[in-house]
């Protein structure tokens, strides 16, 4: 199996990228917590309260939920498959690398200062449908209409509870520095490659940057 692992702070553009990747079935953790938040699951139940927090779910839930993600038939026959916002902490990483100790992956760190991530994520608004962002900064024209403009869909856009305070996305960045960050070095130890590329740029800029580091 081929990975892409889209590293790098909330906020830092890791699912705009992840949408415009051609032939890649992305996973976002965020948004698998989304959805059984939505549909009230035992395991939305459980990861509420971390979630509302700004604080990292505990491991063995996010695991558990990422493998069943990963053995569905879709991954199985993917040509590449993009993982968003996992792994967060050395021990998801640790147990991804052994479920899967014959692929290939490429990690891209997507960085990005707090201060331009804390404006973007005030910011940001949100389709529930399709996953895509808007920002009050970039696209003011569109969400006065208030609706996703993507083809067809024209669902009303939402902001993530987690978005809403400027303390939470605080709290998000704390977490990311103190237990998101040093997998970067965890996964250098283990010998895989490490693109960097700086994530602070207009969206066409780090997309036309990932490609040319995916190679
Ligand atoms: P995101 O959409 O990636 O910003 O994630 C939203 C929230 O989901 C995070 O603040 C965490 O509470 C939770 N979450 C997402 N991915 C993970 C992960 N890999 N490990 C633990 N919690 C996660």
């Amino acid at each position: 199996m081929k990975f892409l692992i889209l590293f790098g702070p909330p906020g830092a553009g890791k699912g705009t990228v992840a949408r415009k990747i051609e032939r890649a079935i992305s996973i976002a953790t965020g948004d698998l917590f989304r959805d059984h938040l939505k549909r009230n699951s035992e395991l939305g139940q459980k990861a509420r309260a971390f979630m509302d927090d700004g604080k990292l779910v505990p491991d063995d839930i996010t695991i558990a939920m990422l493998k069943e993600r990963l053995e569905q038939p879709d991954c199985q026959q993917a040509e590449l498959i993009i993982l968003d916002g996992f792994p967060r902490t050395k021990p998801q990483a640790e147990a991804f690398l052994e479920s899967f100790p014959e692929a290939e992956i490429l990690t891209i760190y997507l960085s990005v200062k707090d201060d331009v991530i804390v404006n973007r994520l005030i910011g940001r608004w949100t389709c529930p449908k399709c996953k895509r962002t808007y920002n009050t900064n970039l696209h003011a024209a569109i969400i006065k209409g208030g609706n996703c403009v993507t083809e067809k869909c024209e669902t009303p856009l939402e902001r993530r509870p987690d978005d809403e305070s400027e303390e939470t996305i605080r709290t998000r960045l704390k977490v990311y520095h103190r237990e998101t960050k040093p997998v970067l070095g965890f996964l250098r130890e283990k010998k895989l490659t490490i693109k960097r590329v700086m994530g602070n740029k207009p969206p066409e800029t780090v997309l036309k940057n990932v490609k040319k580091a995916l190679g």
